[in-house]
């Protein structure tokens, strides 16, 4: 595991607004358990290991990044891995999978009525008496364990030594906002965190957050603060809804992977960065501001949108 690059981003619209960009590239962490999903799964492969658990079980669709993670993480950490996969097989196994099944992963598949059953006792129970002593990992890495591992995010874009800069603002795709909210343990009061849920009507969001801000707090689980700092959602770009895009999104991708070289998944972090360089047109930030855009990983992901894209060149050339 390396550490997260920070890396500067140089753009005139930023430097219009009068606002320092940087980019914490959690992408780049390791080849395939990287982004928000390496520090979700941490504690959730330590509680495992320290109940002396040898399988872990998990849930995601068939591009699940989670999936993808936790099959990488438990081959390197020396766990088996069962992958509860949303809908029906489908052959041949879609890049994500046979990744996965490389990996050693045991796939099996719920049908949707199903997997929507899948954090209730009775499936859990099923799961258990199937598979025999598993540790089960929520869809995502979605518990307290992955907001834990979320407040060490932005530690490791802190100043150093020779860097006289803090963020104002820190930014990150959100879907089930776990991320967001360990990413506001984290911070220090006059910081603010500044959520982009990918889903359409996100601000339902706000009420999840409160409550996993309050059950992390309560849990007496190690935090930084003794409360959170400001958070922010802003619910106008999620090109109408999880894993939708349009020719916008694709072509901001594609022009600022060539401008900046920063290559962008179109689940989550592009949607991210085409809102913030908007907002930043727009003048949202101060002048003076710096800013810090996590790069939350996710781009094994792209190819399940490049499949199914209309546009002939967002298609990978060779495959
Ligand atoms: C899962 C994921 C997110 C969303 O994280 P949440 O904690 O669910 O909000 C963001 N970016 C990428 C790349 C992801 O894979």
């Amino acid at each position: 595991m390396f550490f997260p690059p920070l890396q500067q981003i140089n753009s005139e619209i930023a430097r219009d607004a009068g606002v320092e960009l940087y980019v914490l590239r959690l992408d780049l962490m390791h080849p395939w358990v990287n982004g928000n999903k390496w520090f979700k799964l941490k504690y959730n492969l330590l509680e495992a290991k320290e109940k002396n658990f040898t399988t872990l079980l998990t849930f995601g669709g068939a591009y699940s990044n989670h999936i993808y993670a936790t099959a990488a993480a438990g081959n390197l950490f020396g766990f088996r891995t069962i992958g509860v996969i949303r809908g029906e097989e489908r052959l041949p196994l879609n890049p994500t999978l046979s990744f996965a099944v490389q990996q050693g992963m045991q796939l099996v598949y719920l049908n949707r009525q199903t997997y929507r059953q899948r954090n209730t006792p009775p499936l859990q129970e099923y799961l258990q008496q199937r598979f025999g002593e598993v540790f089960i990992i929520p869809e995502g890495g979605s518990n307290l364990n992955g907001v834990r591992g979320c407040t060490e995010i932005v530690g490791n874009a802190m100043p150093t030594a020779g860097y006289a800069y803090a963020f104002d603002h820190i930014c990150v795709a959100c879907g089930t906002a776990t991320t967001l909210a360990g990413i506001a343990l984290s911070l220090d009061q006059k910081q603010r965190a500044i959520a982009f849920p990918v889903l359409k009507n996100g601000a339902f969001l706000a009420q999840e957050i409160e409550s996993l801000l309050t059950n992390y707090l309560a849990s007496g689980l190690p935090a930084p603060y003794s409360s959170p700092a400001d958070w922010e959602l802003i619910c106008d770009y999620h090109f109408g809804g999880y894993a939708k895009v349009n020719d916008n999104l694709l072509l901001f991708s594609q022009q600022f992977r060539e401008e900046h070289g920063v290559p962008l998944d179109y689940v989550y972090t592009a949607k991210m960065f085409y809102g913030v360089m908007d907002l930043l047109q727009q003048g949202f930030f101060c002048r003076g501001d710096s800013l810090l855009l996590v790069h939350t990983g996710g781009l094994q992901g792209n190819v399940g949108i490049e499949e199914r894209s209309q546009y002939a060149w967002v298609k990978p050339k060779t495959r």
